[in-house]
């Protein structure tokens, strides 16, 4: 063990310093930067983490929480620090009818596998559900059911934290409340979720799940907005992007009933053409689960993916939407990109660290581009369009989302 380390107190779990597993901490999904720190820990426990994190702060080094990786900037990788790989804290404790008690390290689809059989479900779920719990909760978790029930840190009942002293504390609204709004959107950075109490609803069997295409982004802005305000949608989000040369602009609303009543709902609606489908609520939520193969196999899910996401005011939507129809296409997306944009309500958000723009109804906007392995000019151009949308947000009084605290 590398003199830093020797007087290390010992440890349960195990802290590697080998040059394959640094290598593998120094690269996220983004794959753009790659930072190596100079130990990953694998805890056997939330004791581990904090003899660690007492141990880095004698010795200044920082320790950041990994989970499954997804970051696209490195908001998991520290240079020089300790990683806390968070993958084997994944057990799944206990199901009562309002709640689950899961460690961090859980992916959500864990956490579905065991609550569905329950017929329950968290109520706000992220599209792609191989994240951890621990990491969407430290940015916030947003997601088409978020317009009636915030992000997913709005929807945690107690949290089991490692706080950056070291100290082992529980939290939660009524309980040590300070930490509890530290942590949650908190980047890892000011304590580390080592367990979570997640509030439960009822889950349907099925769904009714609509997509509607749009002629005009203006007409897709405002039937969104229409939808998030009238609530008569369970999930309401939709998209840009160019498939088989055509541009689509999309929205996607659907009831949590298996039952087909959604088409009333969507009378004065401005769309071209409407396909729906009754489908399972696993297959549903599932729904991305097929896009990893499908990426892989055209070497384009390890490769960069120089990704942008943005909360923006409603009013600004439409403009940048339209620029953003300007850029779509295989040279700054890929042929697989896409451009997510859905509105929420701010009113339904409280997690203090979550940053949004001072109105009623913001909009996400998340720009997913694939650049492929070995082509850094493509990854440049993308990164510069990037640079283009954060500016007009930002000057829109929009707000980054899973960015780097600073
Ligand atoms: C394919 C894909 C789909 C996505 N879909 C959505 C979506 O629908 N909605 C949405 O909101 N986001 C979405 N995201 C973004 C995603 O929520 C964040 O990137 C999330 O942080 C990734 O979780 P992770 O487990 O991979 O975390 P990591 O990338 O490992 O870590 C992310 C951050 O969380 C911190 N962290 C990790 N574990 C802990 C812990 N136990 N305690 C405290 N901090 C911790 C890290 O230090 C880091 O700052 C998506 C990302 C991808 C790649």
């Amino acid at each position: 063990m590398p003199q830093a380390f020797v007087d290390l107190p010992e440890l349960i779990g195990t802290l590697d310093l080998g040059e394959a597993t640094l290598r593998w901490a120094a690269r996220d999904y983004g794959g753009v930067v790659h930072h190596p720190p100079t130990a990953v820990l694998r805890p056997a426990n939330a004791a581990d983490i904090s003899t660690v994190i007492r141990y880095a702060h004698r010795h200044g080094l920082q320790v950041v929480p990994r989970g499954q990786g997804h970051s696209t900037s490195g908001q998991a990788q520290t240079p020089g620090g300790v990683v806390v790989d968070m993958n084997q804290l994944n057990d799944i404790h206990e199901v009562r009818p309002d709640r689950v008690i899961v460690d961090a390290g859980a992916r959500w689809s864990d956490v579905l596998r065991a609550t569905l059989p329950h017929g329950l479900t968290p109520p706000v779920l992220t599209d792609y559900l191989e994240l951890s719990v621990g990491g969407t909760l430290s940015v916030g978790g947003l997601g088409g059911a978020s317009h009636h029930h915030g992000a997913q840190t709005d929807n945690v009942l107690c949290l089991d934290v490692v706080a950056p002293s070291g100290a082992i504390v529980s939290c939660g609204p009524d309980d040590n409340r300070e930490v509890f709004d530290a942590v949650r959107a908190g980047r890892g950075r000011h304590g580390i979720i080592t367990r979570a109490t997640l509030r439960l609803v009822p889950a349907p069997n099925t769904v009714t799940w609509h997509k509607l295409h749009y002629d005009t982004v203006d007409h897709l802005v405002a039937d969104q907005q229409h939808l998030v305000n009238a609530g008569v949608f369970d999930y309401v989000e939709g998209q840009l992007k160019i498939r088989d040369g055509q541009r689509v602009a999309e929205l996607e609303a659907v009831t949590f009933t298996g039952v087909s009543v959604g088409h009333g709902r969507l009378d004065g609606l401005a769309f071209r053409d409407v396909d729906s489908r009754t489908t399972s609520f696993w297959d549903f939520v599932n729904r991305l689960a097929d896009g990893e193969p499908l990426l892989r196999d055209v070497g384009l899910w390890d490769s960069p993916h120089p990704w942008c996401n943005m909360l923006l005011p409603s009013n600004a939507a439409v403009d940048l939407l339209r620029h953003i129809e300007g850029e779509l296409g295989a040279d700054l997306y890929s042929d697989f990109g896409l451009v997510l944009a859905y509105p929420l309500r701010t009113d339904r958000i409280s997690t203090p660290r979550l940053s949004r723009p001072d109105d009623e109804i913001v909009f996400l906007v998340a720009a997913l581009r694939y650049a492929p392995a070995d082509a850094p000019q493509v990854v440049a151009a993308m990164q510069a369009a990037n640079d283009v949308l954060v500016a007009k947000v930002l000057q829109a009084g929009g707000r980054l989302y899973l960015e780097p605290l600073p």
